[in-house]
């Protein structure tokens, strides 16, 4: 260890133990590469601020044969709010995924069952280590670091800043934040409340209102008399108390707090994914007001994008340029969920402001009356869980499946049924080897390439035809669930 002058030794160096790093660490290590996770904090965070988990984030930990754990200790829910629409939520039940809903679990849960994980893969986590400063050298990052025995300099051959919005890591890689300043906040606040009977009023007049576990239930106020107090200011119990009676003409029976936060609408998102051996995930890449609670779980979808990446690279497999595809992909998905947040909270502040309480009611109709009709909520349900995330071609030829999501669908192997998603399990590609009839004929297909480290080849039959995979004959899967190539018998779908 550097006193500054010792170091230790790793392939890849994640700062931040927040649910992007852990679930980075956890897609490195079972990859085989060397890893390490410093977070300054001295204990994982009590409070939580993100309470769910969306569709593509549970088929995420389906994919390595952990959703049991996560549904097991959250409650599902049919669907989520879609900016001030009182009158329905978006409803998942309607989208194309074997976890049409959203997992409610509150964010110190999901932290802690990703660190069960990341033991079990035995990812290094040093808590009290504070990143203070990085250089890139010829072929790694040294990153200073303050530690609870003093200084220390991590050797890594790469370092990814999962460091929440105030990344020291984007700051000293000199990645430019772009975007605009806070103009609205609200607050939130965990109570253990005995009296749930004013929830449902407080619903009506727009407070969102969550059962935590542990007997807490969140309530989140936006005070149209409070919305422009900044950020940086301590909430009180005696405002928070004020502001629900405003808001909903009832203090909702609400006792001392666990936890009181304000919170704004600043948005901005990374210039750079990336900037030589050092990357940007979660918060340290885009920061947005919650609504639609897309946070964290746009974080976890991409530590699953650049795991498999940055262990293709450290293992000497990776073709050139695909640790620039993370970028590619991965800032369009940035710039959707920081814009569709922004447009968001403009349709949740404008009834809130007095000047504009008469158009921005019939504006909150219309917004109804479109979530009533099916295409809208599939169209606006699917962006908001993140199944309809399509990554661009990578070649001018590519098959039009590529980049798209698998879905998970059941087959028959020669080892009997199962889905794509359990296939997926150990983090390798798999090489779907379509329709071979079965039998012997199955074993022979499997077995004509043979599996290795980085793949699996598999021969299935497929239990009935998704629409999205008629006529393939072959299709790669990535690490990630999404689509690398396929191969058709016949011409393409016309509707891909
Ligand atoms: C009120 C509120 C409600 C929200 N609700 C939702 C929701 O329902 N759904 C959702 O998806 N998102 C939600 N979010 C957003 C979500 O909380 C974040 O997007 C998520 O925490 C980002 O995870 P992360 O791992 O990228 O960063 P963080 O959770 O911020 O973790 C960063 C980690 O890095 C550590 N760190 C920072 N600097 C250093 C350093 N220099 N050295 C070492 N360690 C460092 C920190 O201690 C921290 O542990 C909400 C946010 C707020 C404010």
């Amino acid at each position: 260890m550097t006193n500054p002058g010792s170091e230790a030794d790793t392939d890849v160096l994640v700062v931040g133990a927040g649910p992007t790093g852990l679930l980075l660490a956890c897609e490195l290590a079972l990859a085989g590469v060397r890893t390490t996770v410093i977070d300054k904090r001295a204990k994982p965070h009590r409070e939580s601020r993100a309470l769910n988990l969306h569709p593509r984030s549970i088929e995420l930990m389906d994919m390595r044969g952990l959703a049991g754990r996560f549904l097991d200790a959250g409650r599902t829910v049919p669907g989520w709010q879609f900016a001030v629409s009182l009158k329905r939520s978006l409803d998942f039940t309607a989208l194309d995924t074997r976890h049409p809903y959203a997992l409610l679990l509150a964010q110190a849960r999901t932290e802690a069952l990703l660190v069960e994980r990341a033991r079990e893969l035995g990812v290094e986590i040093r808590r009290g280590h504070e990143a203070v400063a990085l250089r890139q050298y010829g072929h790694g990052v040294e990153t200073d670091v303050s530690g609870p025995a003093g200084p220390v300099t991590f050797r890594s051959a790469y370092a990814v800043g999962c460091d929440g919005g105030r990344s020291l890591v984007r700051q000293t890689a000199g990645i430019g934040f772009p975007g605009t300043g806070e103009t609205m906040t609200a607050v939130v606040g965990d109570f253990a409340v005995a009296d749930h009977a004013y929830n449902e009023q407080a619903r009506r007049h727009g407070v969102l209102v969550a059962r935590l576990e542990a007997g807490l239930t969140r309530y989140v106020v936006m005070d149209p008399q409070r919305i422009r107090v900044p950020s940086t200011e301590p909430v009180t119990l005696e405002e928070f108390r004020t502001s629900l009676i405003r808001v909903c003409g009832s203090d909702c029976a609400i006792g001392e707090p666990r936890w009181l936060s304000r919170f704004g609408n600043t948005t901005r998102l990374a210039e750079s994914y990336r900037c030589g051996r050092v990357f940007l995930a979660g918060d340290a890449a885009h920061i947005h007001f919650p609504v639609g609670a897309q946070g964290l779980n746009t974080g976890l979808q991409d530590a699953m994008n650049l795991g498999w990446k940055l262990a293709a690279t450290v293992h000497g497999w990776a073709p050139p340029g695909l640790l620039d595809t993370y970028h590619a992909e991965r800032h369009p998905v940035g710039h959707a969920v920081t814009t569709g947040t922004r447009a968001q909270s403009l349709l949740v502040e404008l009834p809130l402001t007095e000047r504009y309480a008469g158009p921005a009611r019939q504006l909150c109709e219309l917004l109804d009356t479109l979530l009533d009709m099916e295409d809208v909520n599939r169209y606006l349900a699917g962006r908001i869980a993140a199944l309809d995330t399509v990554y661009p071609p990578t070649t001018p030829d590519a098959d039009p499946l590529a980049g798209r999501r698998m879905p998970d669908i059941g087959v028959t192997t020669v080892s009997g049924p199962t889905r794509v998603y359990e296939l997926l399990h150990d983090g390798r590609f798999v090489l779907l080897r379509f329709d071979f009839g079965g039998g012997k004929r199955l074993q022979a297909a499997a077995g004509r390439s043979a599996s290795s480290d980085r793949i699996r080849v598999v021969g299935v039959q497929e239990h009935g035809v998704h629409q999205d995979l008629k006529d393939v004959s072959e299709v790669l899967i990535r690490p990630d669930g999404h689509i690398a190539w396929a191969t058709h018998r016949r011409a393409p779908h016309p509707s891909l």
